[in-house]
């Protein structure tokens, strides 16, 4: 990689394929900015604003909230100085019409996309780590019950705020969303796909296992392999 040249990696995958998980750890590894729509849906909730109160409800039912919210979001924000030197968009773009939102808004930047990483994980797997999954109140730290439990129950290890699980994590809703994923989101790994961006890694084994499998394809891709 040239110096000073910025990384900007889309990371998708099914509901609890670890996008969250690795999304943090590139953000360590490559000093670029994590950007999780459904952690800025989930602060707008929390904070009451309009887009909370518009997005509630339909968070809890586990579809997608409209893409003209979603892409106004994003559009604010990737404009913000500290995606500057690069970002990871995680659950961003989930349709087909907010790919082609983020092509013109990363097109009008001059900002060229490093890649789309998608991580594979079936479906079963997915209900079964959800359904462990905690996170932090406060932070937004990821745990799980059983995989990566925290030291002390119910309280963050980083920041000491209180775990909770997610309203959304419940079998019923879980299974909501990963129909919706095969439905809306799949087809936006194909757009990818098509446009020789992806990034494939398998998203079963370690954390780091995965971590690594994925840092090497994307360093290959930048010309650092
Ligand atoms: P996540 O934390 O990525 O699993 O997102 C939680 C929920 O937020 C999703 O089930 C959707 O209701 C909503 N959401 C997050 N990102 C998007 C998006 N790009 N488009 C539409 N809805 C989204």
């Amino acid at each position: 990689m040239t110096a000073g040249s910025a990384i900007r990696l889309i990371l998708m995958g099914p509901p609890g394929c670890g996008k969250g998980t690795q999304a943090k750890m590139l953000e360590e590894r490559f000093g670029i900015v994590h950007l999780s729509t459904g952690d800025i849906l989930r602060a707008a909730v929390r904070e009451d604003t309009e887009v909370g109160t518009k997005a509630k409800a339909i968070m809890d039912r586990g579809e997608l909230v409209p893409d003209d919210i979603i892409v106004g979001v994003m559009k604010d924000r990737v404009r913000s100085d500290d995606c500057a030197n690069g970002y990871i968009l995680d659950g961003f773009p989930r349709t087909l019409v907010q790919a082609a939102a983020l092509d013109r808004m990363m097109a009008e930047m001059s900002q060229p996309l490093t890649a789309a990483v998608a991580l594979a994980v079936p479906d079963d797997e997915v209900v079964r780590r959800l359904a462990g999954r905690r996170q932090c109140s406060k932070c937004d730290a990821g745990y799980h019950v059983e995989f990566n439990p925290s030291s002390k129950d119910g309280v963050c290890d980083t920041c000491g705020g209180a775990l909770y699980r997610r309203d959304d994590d419940n079998e019923e809703t879980i299974r909501q969303r990963l129909a919706v994923y095969h439905e809306q989101t799949a087809p936006v790994i194909e757009y990818y796909r098509e446009r020789n961006s992806l990034i494939e890694v398998q998203g079963v084994g370690s954390i780091e296992e995965i971590f690594e499998s994925m840092c090497s394809l994307i360093d290959r891709r930048i010309g650092n392999g």
